[in-house]
């Protein structure tokens, strides 16, 4: 709680300055009435221990854990959920008298948007996943319960996408690849771009070839602009390419039900946010 007696709340990254989730979680709040107040923690790397441990015993309530601190969060947890062990990373903690609680809602955000918000079809879908980060690390498992015929994760350091394959042993349709080595015999139904390149104003050399006219593409980045993935898509005659503002309302709220016990409505904040499935 805070001095003021609100409960308080807030997303630690680094960066973290372009982060939507303080305005999200103000409109879920308003929405379901609920009293808190949600900040914005620019924490570095060497500051992460010490500043969530201040931050609970100042009576914190929660946390959503951002760029780039998922997977070092976990060694500060008491325990976690199946879907973060599962994930081998954490985005949201909660504080209670029992410690410190760690959950992965990515991978449910991003499915939610998915299938539920923009209709797509997973079962038998031949999909690339570029990036090997934090966020693959949660959308992984549920991409994989979702029936997909292959599954090719490409980042620019080859070992990063060598051990998820290793992590997820088992999923024999899963592969890694340097974005230089991407297969593109069979024409891939989804690209999901989870690089953090675009936040950093950098633009890789995705794999150019790995988009034809059926490919759906997904940037987890966000903007009020097209992203520098999304422009790219497009301009390579993508059949879509959709920011991750879906992704990032349903993750957020399912971090918001852990917290509060209450799911808002999603569809009811993207239409206040303007924005709608494309
Ligand atoms: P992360 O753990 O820091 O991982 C970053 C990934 O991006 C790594 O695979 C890294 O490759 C790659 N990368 C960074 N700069 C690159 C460049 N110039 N060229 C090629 N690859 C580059 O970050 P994260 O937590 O996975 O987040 C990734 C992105 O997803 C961020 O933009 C984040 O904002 C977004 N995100 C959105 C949502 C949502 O709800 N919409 C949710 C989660 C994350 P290396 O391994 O080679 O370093």
């Amino acid at each position: 709680m805070s001095s003021s007696g609100i409960d308080r709340y807030g997303v630690m990254g680094f960066p973290v300055s372009h982060s939507r989730s303080p305005i999200i979680h103000r409109l879920f709040a308003l929405q379901t009435r609920q009293d808190l107040q949600y900040e914005l923690l620019q924490v570095a790397p060497e500051k992460l221990g010490s500043s969530v441990r201040q931050f609970q015993s100042t009576g914190g309530k929660g946390l959503n854990i951002t760029l780039p601190h998922k997977t070092e969060v976990m060694r500060l947890v008491d325990d976690m959920s199946e879907r973060a062990r599962q994930a081998g990373a954490i985005n949201t903690l909660s504080f209670d008298d029992d410690g410190i609680h760690g959950d992965n809602t990515d991978g449910i955000g991003l499915m939610r948007d998915l299938v539920t918000n923009l209709g797509l079809r997973l079962e038998g879908a031949n999909i690339l996943v570029l990036g090997a980060g934090g966020a693959t690390r949660g959308i992984l498992a549920p991409l994989l319960d979702a029936g997909p015929r292959a599954i090719t994760i490409a980042n620019r350091t080859l070992s990063r996408a060598s051990d998820l394959v290793e992590h997820f042993s088992g999923a024999d349709l899963l592969s890694a690849c340097r974005f230089d080595d991407v297969a593109t015999e069979d024409a891939y139904d989804l690209v999901i771009n989870a690089t953090s390149a675009g936040v950093k104003g950098e633009t890789p050399p995705y794999p150019a070839a790995a988009i034809s006219p059926q490919t759906c593409c997904y940037d987890l980045s966000y903007g009020l602009a097209a992203t520098p993935f999304c422009q790219w898509a497009a301009a390579r005659g993508a059949a879509r390419s959709i920011m991750g503002w879906g992704m990032l309302v349903e993750q957020a709220a399912e971090s918001f039900c852990i917290w509060r016990g209450v799911r808002p409505d999603t569809v009811a904040v993207l239409r206040q946010m303007s924005i709608s499935a494309s």
